[in-house]
């Protein structure tokens, strides 16, 4: 594991990086007409400290994602702060399914029925539930996970035949092409949303409107393309 990152911004940079990053939301929600409430910041706080995520808390911020769970579950009670919700964005072993629940009230990166399974079962039995996104690999690239394009439809055919009473399925989430262009992010974005409403309409899914995509360099091309969640980290936190 890295030690404690050295490029953490101090409390006050911190501050002024969300006044940033929400004045870039604010501006491409402006110039693509939609409403500044349709887009949620995720502020992604991986490998920075809990008195960074404080300072954020303290700005305002109150979405926060992790994707290590052990990590992750270092930093959450150290923040227990009414109205502060945890995403989960990162890739899940089946051991680590039954953290989610109770810890995050979000899981951004289902993408196999047996890990959907224990996160649900382990919800059930906490008579609590979480907000769950497919991840789609939307470019095919062999270094993310996500399922295909094509494999999205029959995986939501087996949770719907499953029935997971733990999951609220909510939307999907990808990453878009790393240092793609401008065409090629916007084409990546626009399949998800695609990819969305006809799962929703082929599946008649209710509440079933979620878009997690754009980060850092590429939010503005996200929420273009009808993003509802960006996760930005690095604009907000420093460099890791
Ligand atoms: C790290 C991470 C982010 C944030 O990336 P930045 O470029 O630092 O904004 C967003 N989504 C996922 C899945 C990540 O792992």
């Amino acid at each position: 594991m890295a030690g404690i990152p050295s490029n953490t911004s101090s409390s006050s940079s911190i501050a002024s990086n969300l006044v940033r990053v929400r004045e870039r939301i604010a501006n491409a929600c402006n110039l693509y007409g939609r409403p500044l409430s349709d887009v949620r910041l995720i502020a992604i706080s991986k490998k920075h400290p809990v008195e960074s995520i404080r300072a954020a808390i303290d700005a305002g911020q109150l979405d926060f994602g992790e994707n290590q769970v052990q990590e992750a579950l270092g930093k959450i009670p150290e923040v227990e702060i009414p109205g502060v919700q945890w995403h989960y964005i990162g890739p899940l072993q089946s051991n680590k399914a039954k953290h989610l629940p109770g810890n995050f009230h979000w899981w951004h990166t289902l993408n196999r029925l047996d890990i959907a399974t224990r996160v649900s079962s382990k919800a059930v039995e906490l008579g609590t539930r979480v907000e769950t996104l497919i991840q789609v690999n939307v470019v095919n690239d062999p270094a993310k996970s996500g399922v295909s394009s094509s494999g999205l439809s029959p995986l939501i055919a087996q949770l719907l035949e499953a029935g997971l009473g733990g999951l609220d399925l909510r939307g999907l989430m990808t990453i878009g092409p790393h240092g793609g262009s401008e065409d090629e992010l916007r084409q990546c974005f626009g399949s998800l949303r695609e990819l969305m409403e006809t799962t929703r309409d082929q599946f008649g899914l209710e509440n079933f409107d979620q878009l997690s995509m754009g980060m850092t360099d590429d939010m503005e091309q996200a929420i273009g393309e009808g993003a509802t969640m960006v996760r930005v980290g690095s604009a907000i936190f420093g460099s890791r």
